[in-house]
Parts: structure tokens; C-alpha cells; sequence
């Protein structure tokens, strides 16, 4: 059997913690057989490796030489404690430090070519983002080794091939199969076991490129596909999938089973545990996803499966986004106007911007989408050349956005069949008095999509939180 087991930032954040990841390992490896490790960059919270790196490259191209100087301090102190803290040989020691301390010389030399030219691409974003991977990953196989195991950080450059869409590269599935088997097989062979960088592939010519952020999910869903792996495993720092953020709702709870579905909309909709693309692999190819707790291994967690027809009659969980603008075409002139809708969204492609939710007013006298605060403005710009001569003929009255709204999205795939669900969601929020901007329906029907004022959002995860009954 072959797993394929994912550590998030807080598993490898500390020196205690790759112990724990290391000891989960060979248990995994003991009682399943072969294990293929994914690891993302050292990340015990607040202080997150990958911000780290990111944050001296952006102060870089303003024109600031000392920030980065700094932060590769911070990195090093990072790095080399916790080495200091797991690895005793003295010849692995100074090994692992030897390729650390290289990592650390190419992040200054990046930076201040940054510095120098005052130019960030997103093709330096990525190769020097990935480097937090490529440290942490030496260090963990460096402890296994000094246990006593054979291990092998490998970079996923060598295994993962993308197209060249730099910070959101997606995979080529058939030249990554190739490439990983090639690499992977033998080790797996004889043994060894290969503690691959997350986050980061390659095009094929070899250049870095991302998966975007919280993409470690997806290179453990990537590696689960093409090595047929029998399950992909997903250790975070929650007991779980859960019923909401618990960093937002204290009594929230760990939920045992969910479908590709539930999951995938939850995850879209701001479920920060999971990488919204890293279900599809399991999906198309029925591989079981679990979700566990590194600081609480005897916790079952949460698995996904393909449909989880147990007949759960509610809603299941409950998530939100922040910093969204809802942008709104409208006009009494709209109606009957044929492509509106398409223009409308046509326009909004052009500007390379994704929209997370659509409704319409029945009259048809409005379109209206979400989008994040930040891109709402050149939207409407965009918009407002799209629609000149309907703006001019006033078929369309205004083009505008309500700022600093966020979505609240109710997830269960058993709210289909169950009559009253959204009466209870409605008059949950209406007691308090909570005004919902505008309601969307997910097509797949597991999920219903409120749109509310930032200000109340928490307090409408909240209250629909409490509508949440037994969850099997
Ligand atoms: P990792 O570094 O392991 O990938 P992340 O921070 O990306 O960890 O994801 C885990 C975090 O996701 C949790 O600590 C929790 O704060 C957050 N989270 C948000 N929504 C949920 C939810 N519904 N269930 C569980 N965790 C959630
Ligand atoms: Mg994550």
C-alpha cells in the first residue's frame, strides 16, 4: 500500500514538531508499507517561513536593502535551531547546515538582484517562495537519517511538471507521472523514504514555479494521482475538517465523514484546512482523502469519500470570506437585453479576475458578483468601456460595487432534500436583525451562499453555526 501523507507549516514549525512528523512516518511506513512525504515550509504561527521570504523580496523591489538582510537572520536562527535541536551526527549536522546555510546565501543574492534591477516577476516570486521547502524538507530527511532510516529530500522541481503560469502553475499529469515514477520508484524500492518539497514544480525546460498558496495540498494530491497512491493523507494542526473556522467559533467541531462535494465547497469558500485544488485528483481517481492532527495522531479526523450517503439531513458546516466587494450592473433597460450576462462576465475574464459567486435579481434588472476588494475597482473600469453606450442610452443605470462585504457559505449535501433549511438559516440571522445583501445558491445544490456585511459576518457564522445538529 502507498500513502501519500502531507505536514502543513506547523507540523515541520518547530524542532518538537518534525519530531512528531518524523515519529508519524515510520509509524505510517510500519504499518502500510510505502510512504511518500510532502512537506511545507517551517511555519509555526505567527512567524511563517514563506511570508518571510516573500516579504524581503517585496521590500527589495521598493528599493529597501536592509529588510532582506534581516529576515535571512531570521532564517537562519529558524533553521538552524531546530537542526540544532533534532540532529546530533555531527557529519549530518554540518551537512544538512551546509545546504541550509547555501539556501539562505542564494535567497540574499536573489533579493538584492531584485533590489538592484527594481523588478519582481512572478517568476522570481516563485523561485524564491519555493525556498522555504526546499529547506525544511532537508531537515526532516536529515532527522530520519540520524534515526536510523533511509531518507531523501527531494525537490518537487525534479517530479512536478507545470505549464510556465508562474505563482498558479498547474500540473502536466503526464510528464509528472513520467518524472516522479522515474524518481520515486526506485527509492521506494528500496526503501527509502522520499520527503518531497510541497508547493513548488517546475515547467519543463526547469524552471520554479508555484502551486499557489496552500498549494502543498495539491503536490500531495498531484503525487497521489500518479503514483496510485491507495490514500492521501493531509496532516494540519486541527482535529479536521470542522464544522467552522475554530479560530472563529470556539465550540466548532470535528466532522467525521464528507463527500468530495461538501468538501470542495467548503474549501472554495474559504476552508483554509484544504487546498480547494487538491480534491479534484482524489476525486477523478476515487482516493481517499483523510484529514488529521499531528498534535493529536489518535484523533480519527476527517475522510473524504466519494458520497457520503449517510444520511445526514442538515447543514454540515458553515465558512466565510473576507474583503470582498459585490459588484452590480443594473438597469431597467437591462431586461430582455440579450448577452448582458455574457459581456458582463466577458469583461471580467479580461482583466484576469476570478469571481466567486453570481446572482440575479429575477427581474433580471441586476447582475451581481463577488470579488476581492482589491480588484473591484479595475473591474468596474473594465465594465464601464464594456457597457459605454448602454451607460450613454441609460439602458444600464450604474455599475458600482458594495465594498467590504464577505461570503458566508452553509454546506451539506443532505440540505437538498430537507424542506425549511434556508427558512432557518433566514430567520436565525433576521433575529438579530443581521441584513443579507444578496443569497446564491451553489449549482450543485450542497451548498447555499449568503452575502453580508463584513462587520456581521462573524456573527452570522455564528449564528448559523448554531443551527448545526448531530453530525455523523
Ligand atoms: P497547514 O499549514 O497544516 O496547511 P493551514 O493553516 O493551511 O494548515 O490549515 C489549517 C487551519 O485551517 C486550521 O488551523 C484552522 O485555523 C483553519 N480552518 C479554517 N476553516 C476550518 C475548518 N472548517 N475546519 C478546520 N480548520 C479550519
Ligand atoms: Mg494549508
Amino acid at each position: 500500500m502507498t500513502l501519500v501523507m502531507k505536514f502543513g507549516g506547523t507540523s515541520v514549525g518547530t524542532g518538537a514538531a518534525i519530531r512528531e512528523t518524523a515519529e508519524l512516518i515510520l509509524n505510517a511506513r510500519d504499518e502500510h508499507g510505502q510512504v511518500v512525504v510532502i512537506a511545507s515550509a517551517m511555519g509555526s504561527k505567527p512567524v511563517k517561513v514563506t511570508d518571510l521570504l516573500l516579504n524581503g523580496a517585496t521590500t527589495a523591489v521598493e528599493g529597501d536593502s536592509k529588510t532582506y538582510l534581516q529576515i535571512s537572520e531570521q532564517l537562519r536562527q529558524i533553521h538552524f535551531q531546530a537542526i540544532g535541536e533534532l540532529i546530533q551526527d555531527e557529519q549530518e549536522r554540518q551537512s544538512v547546515e551546509r545546504d541550509i546555510g547555501a539556501f539562505i546565501e542564494r535567497y540574499v543574492d536573489l533579493c538584492q538582484a531584485v533590489w538592484v534591477l527594481g523588478e519582481l516577476t512572478p517568476r522570481a516570486l516563485d523561485t524564491i517562495g519555493g525556498m522555504g521547502e526546499q529547506m525544511s524538507v532537508r531537515i526532516v530527511a536529515g532527522y530520519l537519517r540520524q534515526l536510523g532510516h533511509q531518507a531523501e529530500a527531494i525537490d518537487a522541481t525534479e517530479l512536478i511538471i507545470t505549464d510556465d503560469t508562474f505563482q498558479a502553475a498547474s500540473p502536466l499529469f503526464a510528464q509528472t507521472e513520467a518524472a516522479a515514477r522515474a524518481r520515486l520508484d526506485p527509492l521506494l524500492a528500496q526503501g527509502t523514504i522520499p520527503i518531497v518539497t510541497g508547493f513548488i514544480g517546475a515547467t519543463s525546460s526547469g524552471i520554479t514555479t508555484t502551486l499557489g498558496r496552500g498549494g502543498s495540498d495539491f503536490s500531495a494530491a498531484i503525487l497521489g494521482q500518479v503514483l496510485q497512491a491507495d490514500e492521501v493523507w493531509i496532516w494540519t494542526d486541527v482535529d479536521g475538517v470542522m464544522t467552522a473556522d475554530p479560530r472563529l467559533v470556539a465550540d466548532a467541531r470535528s466532522i467525521p465523514t464528507l463527500s468530495y462535494l461538501e468538501v470542495s465547497e467548503l474549501a472554495y469558500y474559504g476552508a483554509k484546512v484544504l487546498h480547494p485544488k487538491s480534491i479534484r485528483p482524489c476525486v477523478e481517481n476515487g482516493i481517499p482523502l483523510r484529514i488529521k492532527n499531528t498534535f493529536n495522531p489518535n484523533h480519527q479526523g476527517t475522510v473524504i469519500v466519494p458520497d457520503n450517503g449517510n444520511g445526514h439531513s442538515g447543514i454540515k458546516a458553515v465558512t466565510s470570506i473576507n474583503h470582498l466587494s459585490l459588484v452590480t450592473v443594473e438597469g431597467k433597460g437591462m431586461i430582455g437585453v440579450p448577452g448582458i450576462a455574457a459581456r458582463t462576465f466577458g469583461a471580467v475574464a479580461k482583466e484576469k479576475v476570478s469571481v466567486l459567486l453570481i446572482s440575479q435579481a429575477s427581474s433580471e434588472q441586476s447582475i451581481c458578483f463577488a470579488t476581492s476588494n482589491e480588484l473591484a475597482k479595475g473591474v468596474i473600469g473594465s465594465l464601464e468601456n464594456e457597457f459605454a453606450s448602454e451607460l450613454e442610452r441609460r439602458d444600464i443605470d450604474r455599475i458600482w460595487s458594495f465594498d467590504d462585504v464577505s461570503i458566508v457559505t452553509i454546506v451539506g449535501a443532505g440540505m437538498r432534500g430537507t424542506p425549511g433549511i434556508a427558512g432557518r438559516i433566514f430567520s436565525a440571522l433576521g433575529s438579530e436583525n443581521l441584513n443579507i445583501i444578496a443569497i446564491a445558491q451553489g449549482s450543485s445544490e450542497c451548498s447555499i451562499s449568503l452575502v453580508v456585511d463584513e462587520e456581521n459576518a462573524k456573527e452570522a457564522v455564528a449564528l448559523v453555526h448554531g443551527l448545526i445538529t448531530d453530525n455523523r
